[in-house]
């Protein structure tokens, strides 16, 4: 067990514990996390799905083979705890990691314990202000052979962050990426996409290289509701390039529109302004899924 003798920051020593540096989450990135919406709803504040996003952080968890004490309500408490500290729109991220410096990558050998930080949300307006520019990244998303895909895990963001650092240097928003196997479209950098050809919605299918987004389930739900024809599939850059309609989805950026993918500009948008719409709706609970859980200052 090596654990670090001490940290400094540029030249000064940190106190004994405090870790920033030498956490083995840091230095491998051995940590799950969430991100999660409070919003100020009809019937006071709420966080969204919130069940459903602490179940892929025990699912991440898993995946990457992270023991940890917490059961789903133990997390849930610990999360609204946090919310309620709060007023107004949040964006919530409990994080599975570990603090301890023991280097080496046998997790089994690691305390895990959940840190949950708070950042404030932009309103509760979630329509569109301005259309995405994106472009397809030279990056594509790791195999589903070289990691567990379906994982929310620091480490993969590495690749986020490259696709995304690669795209905004050249000029566009964000980046579209690419399945490392069939080469078919995967999802953005920190979000899934959606295609719109003739009035049907689809989504790349989880057999690609995807987050399972909890916005993107939301998205696929609402589109029923609305009679809208929705559905997973696989996605093509041919088929990203002739959309009616391109938009992302995820639980910061909520409903984005895309103007642009490389050369190719999309017009209209009735298809996402109507799930902006719903979305909004659904977020606020002006419409009720069951999707709201409320947070009461304790
Ligand atoms: N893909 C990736 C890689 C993401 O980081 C996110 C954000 N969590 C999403 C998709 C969207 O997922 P969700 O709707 O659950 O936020």
């Amino acid at each position: 067990m090596t654990r670090c003798l001490a940290v400094f920051h540029e030249g000064r020593r940190l106190p004994d514990g405090s870790a920033p540096f030498g956490g083995n989450s840091l230095q491998h990135g051995t940590a799950v996390f969430e991100g999660i919406r409070g919003y100020s709803g009809v019937a006071g504040p709420a966080l969204f799905r919130l069940d459903d996003h602490l179940a892929r952080l025990l699912s991440s968890a898993r995946l990457l083979g992270i023991d940890h004490p917490y059961d789903l309500a133990e997390l849930r408490s610990h999360v609204l705890t946090a919310a309620a500290s709060h007023q107004g729109d949040v964006y919530v991220r409990p994080v599975l990691l570990t603090l301890d410096t023991v280097l080496g990558v046998d997790l089994r050998a690691l305390p895990f314990t959940l840190v949950t930080g708070l950042w404030p949300a932009p309103g509760r307006d979630v329509r569109p202000t301005g259309a995405a520019r994106l472009t397809v990244s030279p990056w594509r998303r790791p195999s589903a052979t070289s990691f567990p895909v379906r994982a929310k895990a620091t480490g993969a963001y590495a690749n986020s962050a490259l696709a995304r650092t690669a795209a905004v240097r050249a000029g566009f928003d964000d980046a579209v990426q690419l399945d490392p196997d069939s080469g078919r479209v995967a999802e953005a950098t920190v979000a899934n996409v959606f295609v719109v050809r003739d009035g049907r919605i689809r989504t790349p299918w989880l057999a690609d290289s995807v987050l399972a987004g909890i916005t993107r389930a939301s998205v696929l739900d609402l589109a029923g509701g609305l009679g809208l024809p929705a559905e997973e599939g696989p996605v093509t850059v041919e088929d990203l390039r002739a959309a009616d309609e391109v938009f992302l989805t995820g639980t910061a950026a909520e409903i984005v529109p895309v103007g642009a993918v490389d050369d190719v500009v999309y017009g209209a948008r009735p298809v996402c302004e109507a799930l902006v719409e719903a979305f909004r709706r659904a977020v606020t609970g002006a419409t009720d899924h069951g999707w709201l859980t409320p947070v009461r200052a304790g």
